[in-house]
C-alpha cells in the first residue's frame, strides 16, 4: 500500500550502475514503490527503434555502433516525457544522463526543482563480468540462466514444454563485456564526480541478494527525499 505522504511526494531520482549491476531491476522496484514511472532513455529508443520510424532508424545506426545519440535529441526526448502527467510526481531516470552535456540540460530544463539524488549502484568490474559471462539465454522461449561456471556453454532450459537450451549471448564474452564496461567507465565516472560536486551522489553497495540491496535504496532515499 502507498500512504497519502508516499503519492503525494515528489521524487525525482538520477539511477546510474555498470551493466550487469542489477540497475533496471532495481529501478523498475523502486518506481513500484514509490508510484513513479520508471523511465529508461534505451528503452525509449528501442522502442522507436521497434515502430519503424525514421528516428528509430537513424538512433538504430547510432546504437548499433556503440554510439552516443546527440545530446539535443536526447534532450528533446526526456523533456517531453517528463512533461507526461504520470511524471508530475516524481521519476526515475535510467540511462540519462549519459554525457557531462546532458546532466547540465537536466539542470536546466528542471530549473530550482533539480533532482532528489544520483544514486550509483556501484557493484565492482570483476563481479559484473562474472555475472554476465555466466548469463545464459534460452534460445527459444528467451529466460535467462545462470550458469554454474563460466567455462559451462549450454544450460537445459527448464520452462515447462520448452525444451530449448540456453546459450551465451554473442555479446556476453568476458571480453565483449571489458569493452563496454571500459566505455561506461569513460562515459560516467566524469558524471558521478558532476553529482558529487553537487552534493547530489550517494553510492549504494549492489552486491547482494536483489531484495536486501532494494531495501538499502529505499532506506537512502526516504533519508534524502
Ligand atoms: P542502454 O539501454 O541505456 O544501455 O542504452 C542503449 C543505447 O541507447 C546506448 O548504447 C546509446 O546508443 C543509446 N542511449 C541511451 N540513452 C542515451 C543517452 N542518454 N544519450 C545518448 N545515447 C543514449
Amino acid at each position: 500500500m502507498v500512504s497519502d505522504a508516499q503519492a503525494q511526494r515528489s521524487i525525482r531520482l538520477v539511477i546510474f550502475g555498470r551493466q550487469g549491476a542489477g540497475k533496471g531491476t532495481q529501478a523498475v522496484e523502486l518506481a513500484k514503490h514509490y508510484s513513479i514511472p520508471h523511465i529508461s532513455t534505451g528503452d525509449m529508443l528501442r522502442a522507436a527503434v521497434r515502430d519503424g520510424t525514421e528516428f528509430g532508424l537513424k538512433a538504430k545506426e547510432i546504437m548499433d555502433r556503440g554510439e552516443l545519440v546527440s545530446d539535443d535529441v536526447m534532450l528533446g526526448m526526456v523533456a517531453e516525457r517528463l512533461s507526461l502527467p504520470d511524471a508530475a510526481n516524481g521519476w526515475i531516470l535510467d540511462g540519462f544522463p549519459r554525457t557531462t552535456q546532458q546532466a547540465e540540460d537536466l539542470r536546466s530544463l528542471l530549473g530550482d526543482a533539480g533532482i532528489d539524488l544520483a544514486i550509483d549502484l556501484n557493484v565492482p568490474e570483476d563481479v559484473v563480468v562474472k555475472r554476465i559471462a555466466s548469463r545464459r539465454v534460452c534460445e527459444k522461449c528467451g529466460t535467462n540462466y545462470a550458469a554454474p561456471d563460466i567455462n559451462i556453454p549450454t544450460v537445459p532450459c527448464t520452462v515447462e514444454g520448452c525444451g530449448g537450451q540456453a546459450v551465451q549471448r554473442a555479446d556476453d564474452t568476458e571480453e565483449a563485456v571489458r569493452k563496454r564496461l571500459a566505455l561506461y567507465e569513460s562515459q560516467t565516472a566524469p558524471l558521478l564526480d558532476w553529482y558529487h560536486g553537487q552534493g547530489l551522489l550517494v553510492i549504494v553497495d549492489g552486491v547482494g541478494a536483489p531484495t536486501e540491496v532494494q531495501a538499502e535504496l529505499v532506506g537512502v532515499i526516504d533519508a534524502a527525499v
